[in-house]
C-alpha cells in the first residue's frame, strides 16, 4: 500500500487525474475539486487516501500529470 494524499484547496479541476486513473482519483461533485475514491479514502478524508500496489503506478502517472502538482504519492 502507498499513502496518496491530495491538497485540495490547490486543485483546478483540470481533470487530468481521474481521466488517468479513475480507480483512485475522482471529482467531488459538491466543489468540483479531486477527492480520492470512498473505496480507497482514509478517514473519510477525500484528500487522503491509501491504494494497493497495482495501482501505484496509476496514481504516479496521476500526480506526475497534474499541473499544479498537489497529488503526493509515498512510496
Ligand atoms: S490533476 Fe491536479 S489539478 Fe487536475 S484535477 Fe487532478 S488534482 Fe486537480
Amino acid at each position: 500500500m502507498v499513502k496518496v494524499t491530495i491538497d485540495r484547496p490547490g486543485c483546478i479541476s483540470c481533470e487530468s487525474c481521474w481521466d488517468l486513473c479513475p480507480e483512485v482519483f475522482e471529482q467531488d461533485p459538491a466543489d468540483d475539486l479531486s477527492s480520492i475514491t470512498k473505496k480507497y479514502r482514509v478517514n473519510d478524508d477525500p484528500g487522503q487516501g491509501e491504494v494497493p500496489d497495482e495501482l501505484i503506478d496509476c496514481a504516479i502517472e496521476a500526480a506526475d500529470s497534474c499541473p499544479v502538482t498537489v497529488i503526493i504519492v509515498e512510496e
